[in-house]
């Protein structure tokens, strides 16, 4: 079974060919990051002009390694949300586009879905699964019972942490994605230097970041204004800290209440090395709950786990028709 991957969603034009839903065999990724880096953010009108640019030369050159052709091609799997909405209308035109063209049945995907669902491309899933999702735009914890279906047991109340994390870096001065700044400042700071909160809320799985990131810019403001100064490193690992300490604690939490077999890690965040080496550390005294942890380049946004997503809905009959349209805010668990 081979599945052609295609996302659009936010500021990465990616096609990936995946077979039988675990072997990777293309993964383009035409990232925009320059383009967006003098603004400091994602700019949504600038992202679509990129994708309508890339989307066919990422197509052609994902089929080209591959060594494949549409003909060999089972389904088309592409992100249908939630994402920046003209974004999202470029990946899935140019999916139905080549679905009607070559008579390719076509499967939505819901991007997180994608970014959790990369792990199966590491390993085989074993359900229950739950997720610990840390992107640009969402945080939170989701329980996987069977293939393809999600429960979100808890969720950012305000900022996604990879908004925190980019929010702190621009304070901070560095450039935009600022989330791998903050991880090598991290590595070289003292992360008990900066006293700063962390968000419990009691014993619900939810999460907030906002007051922490809030915090470290009433840090920086005040010892500027008292003409001290504080390392970035010791803020940055500090910052880093009290995020960790609690996506690890509700992450361990839950795996013991809900008796999971795995954990798996997703979204961009993932890709931070405080947090998998704290998550590693916590799940090795956590008997029959294997961690999995994706690679790098399977933790930022591609197409392979689009492909991977899309291989496990196809397998459980999901079709969608040409009437699919972009779906900024698709619901992962009405999927
Ligand atoms: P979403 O997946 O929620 O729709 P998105 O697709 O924009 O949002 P991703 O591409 O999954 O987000 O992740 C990007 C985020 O990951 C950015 O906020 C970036 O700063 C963050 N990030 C990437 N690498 C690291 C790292 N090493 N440490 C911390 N954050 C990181
Ligand atoms: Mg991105
Ligand atoms: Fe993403």
């Amino acid at each position: 079974q081979l599945i052609l991957g295609i996302e659009t969603s936010c500021d990465e034009t990616a096609a990936a060919v995946i077979k039988n839903g675990t072997d990777i065999l293309s993964n383009i990724v035409a990232s925009q990051i320059e383009s967006h880096k003098r603004f400091g953010g994602v700019v949504p009108e600038i992202a679509s002009r990129h994708h309508v640019e890339q989307i066919t030369l990422v197509l052609e050159e994902a089929l080209r390694e591959a060594d494949v052709t549409y003909a060999d091609i089972d389904a088309i799997a592409v992100t249908e949300g939630p994402g920046l909405v003209g974004a999202l209308l470029i990946g899935v035109n140019a999916a139905k586009a080549v679905a009607f063209a070559h008579s390719i049945p076509l499967v939505g995907v819901h991007h997180i879905a994608g970014h959790i669902y990369a792990n199966r491309l590491i390993k085989e899933i074993q359900y229950p699964a739950l997720s610990l999702v840390v992107s640009g735009g969402h945080t939170e914890l989701v329980l996987i019972e069977r293939p393809g279906h999600f429960k979100v047991i808890g969720e950012t109340r305000d900022d996604a942490a990879g908004e925190a994390y980019d929010k702190v870096a621009r304070t901070l001065h560095l450039p935009y994605p600022g989330g791998p700044h903050i991880d090598r400042l991290a590595q070289e700071g003292d992360p008990t230097s900066v006293p700063l909160p962390r968000a419990w809320l009691e014993d619900s799985y939810d999460f907030s970041f906002s007051g922490l990131k809030s915090a470290v810019i009433n840090t920086i403001h005040n010892a500027e204004q008292r003409g001290e100064t504080i390392k970035p490193e010791d803020l940055a690992a500090s910052f880093q800290q009290s995020v960790i300490d609690v996506l690890v604690k509700k992450t361990v939490r839950a795996t013991q209440e809900y008796g999971v077999n795995q954990v798996l890690l997703a979204g961009g965040v993932a890709a931070n090395k405080g947090l998998r080496k704290a998550l590693a550390k916590a799940f090795e005294d956590i008997a029959n709950t294997e961690l999995i942890i994706p690679p790098l380049s399977l933790c930022t946004d591609n197409a392979a786990m689009i492909g991977a997503a899309g291989s496990v809905l196809f397998e459980n009959g999901k079709r969608s028709g040409m009437a699919m349209n972009g779906n900024p805010g698709l619901d992962i668990e009405t999927i």
